[in-house]
């Protein structure tokens, strides 16, 4: 068990400092006894057995202060209790007429060996014989040993083994307290050890708040963002005075609405973007939070994290640029050029060739407003809003095909159009509408002059079935998998020159599957495709 000796618990002191104050209440008592004795009958004084247990007490308690015990063996400190039996033992023969009780002082080195922690239960074995021992031996050197005298002495020892006892049990179950103990101090020695690791390690700031606000943690991401957020010139800014900003907006916000307060005031919020300091340097951050619970269960303070999205946000008003540029600076005169080789085909004064010419010029001013379309489409899908409505896809199927018609008789490839029944689906007509263009577009388009497309809607029980079937270029059984994939072309699409962005089906695929529905393909190089669209049959 530890002792307090002021703020320094007893198993933290040196091991000579412990040896000496095991053996220190006995060299105490032993001088109250002799000063009792000193009161009672000052003849004692002359007893040689009186003198020699109170010197050998002494001379003990020097060695327990003069051995060097720390670079001896463990147990070798155990050697002074042991002695002590003797030296009792002898004080107890020599002056037992004078003091009673004298027996008792044996708790002292009981206490000690029991309590030592070394091989408990012989500690405790030893100590019951030795005081046995002690009170046994004068009967026997006095001739007085009887079996009446010998069992009327074996009430010490007996006590003495229970003293024994009960130490060596406490001290054992204070050993394991006391491994519990350091057990989770090393744990949570190493989970903050962990912590601090994955706070440094992760990319975002991290600042932690007791329930006043105050700071009690902030990772390293944290202490950078921080910096930012100081107006400038300033090495340390209260909290209402760092630069957090809205959006654009050039006013500081508000301290109420400031993240380390809503925070403090119990908030929990997520992904709340703002804007930290001023000029190039400023980062915008999205905060999140949320309220910790401290080991009584109350709300002990608050977790804030602050991911820097700068560049994602960077990248999204690139985009939005982008997309505006693209359909304003491409779209335009595009449109306008497709419009005039139109308009010049039906031109009676042209030569034959050069109707021929400007159908060329006009179905590649064509291909490349699909490209743009594609891109365009590319860069803004996920971002608008999809709107359901029903839909008949047997119908989208055969307006396809009447706007594909011109295209088709230009190159002399038959369109045959197999559509029918009414096929009612629910779906966003912008993204259908766009996936059957770009299948009927491309099966045209890897097709050779004169051959064959032909479009198949049906129902297939619960499913609305389009099939886009060519006998075109064909797909590569090694490309069959990427042509859904962003970017990717065949190599036979490739090779043969063909124009194309790798985008138009990669966006089909994502409507299909957005409507519930799948984009498939079966194909032979050199024989032609079969892509089939199966999306979900709408029940009114
Ligand atoms: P693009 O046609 O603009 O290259 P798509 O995403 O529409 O892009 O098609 C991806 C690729 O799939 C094409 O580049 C082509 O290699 C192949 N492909 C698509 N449709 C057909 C088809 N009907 N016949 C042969 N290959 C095709």
């Amino acid at each position: 068990m530890d002792i307090l000796l002021g703020h320094v618990r007893f198993h933290e002191l040196t091991l000579r400092t412990r040896v000496v104050l095991n053996q220190l209440p006995l060299n105490l008592t032993m001088l109250l006894v002799m000063v009792i004795a000193g009161v009672v009958r000052s003849d004692e004084f002359s007893e040689p057995g009186f003198l020699v247990s109170q010197a050998g007490a002494l001379l003990l308690l020097a060695s327990c202060a003069a051995v060097p015990w720390s670079r001896l063996p463990r147990w070798s400190h155990l050697v002074i209790p042991v002695l002590d039996f003797y030296v009792i033992g002898l004080l107890r023969f020599t002056s037992q007429d004078v003091l009673q009780g004298l027996a008792l002082l044996a708790a002292f080195p009981i206490i000690w060996l029991a309590g030592s922690g070394y091989r408990p239960r012989l500690m405790v074995a030893f100590g019951g014989v030795a005081s046995l021992l002690m009170v046994w031996v004068p009967h026997f050197m006095n001739g007085t040993a009887g079996p009446s005298t010998l069992a009327a002495e074996f009430l010490t020892p007996f006590m003495m083994l229970a003293i024994g006892m009960v130490t060596a049990v406490m001290a054992q179950s204070a050993k394991a307290q006391q491994r519990r103990v350091q057990e989770l101090l090393d744990r949570s020695e190493i989970r903050g050890h962990l912590l601090d690791t994955i706070l440094d390690t992760v990319d975002v700031g991290v600042g932690v708040f007791d329930t006043e606000g105050q700071l009690l943690l902030m990772n390293s991401q944290q202490r950078e963002l921080h910096a930012v957020a100081l107006p400038p010139g300033v090495e340390d800014a209260r909290e209402p005075d760092l630069l957090i900003f809205r959006d654009s907006s050039q006013q500081p916000v508000p301290t109420a609405d400031r993240p380390r307060h809503r925070a403090m005031n119990g908030e929990t919020f997520s992904h709340e973007v703002y804007r930290l300091g001023r000029g190039p340097k400023s980062r915008i951050v999205s905060v999140s939070a949320r309220a910790y619970l401290d080991a009584n269960g109350c709300r002990g303070g608050s977790v804030l994290a602050f991911s820097d999205v700068t560049e994602v946000v960077a990248a999204v008003r690139a985009r939005e640029t982008f997309v505006a540029a693209m359909s304003h600076e491409f779209r335009t005169p595009l449109t306008s050029l497709i419009g005039y080789a139109e308009l010049l085909q039906d031109d009676p004064s042209l030569s034959p060739a050069a109707r021929s010419d400007t159908q060329v010029m006009a179905r590649n001013a064509r291909h490349l407003n699909k490209m743009v379309d594609d891109i365009l489409a590319a860069a803004t899908s996920g971002a608008t809003e999809d709107y359901r409505m029903p839909l008949d896809l047997a119908r989208l199927v055969r307006e396809q095909a009447v706007a594909s018609a011109p295209e088709a008789a230009s190159r002399n490839i038959s369109l045959e159009v197999d559509a029918d029944a009414d096929l009612p689906i629910l779906g966003d007509r912008t993204g259908v509408v766009r996936v059957i263009d770009n299948l009927v577009s491309n099966a045209l388009k890897y097709s050779d002059d004169g051959g064959k497309v032909r479009l198949r809607a049906r129902q297939d029980g619960t499913w609305a079935v389009l099939s886009v079937e060519d006998e075109g270029i064909g797909i590569g059984a090694e490309d069959l998998d990427r042509v859904f994939m962003r970017f990717q072309r065949s190599s036979a699409a490739l090779r043969s020159g063909i124009p194309g962005t790798g985008l138009g089906l990669a966006l089909a695929q994502e409507v299909a599957e957005q409507h519930g529905g799948e984009l498939a393909v079966t194909s032979e190089l050199g024989v032609g495709s079969v892509f089939t669209l199966r999306l979900p049959l709408w029940q009114a």
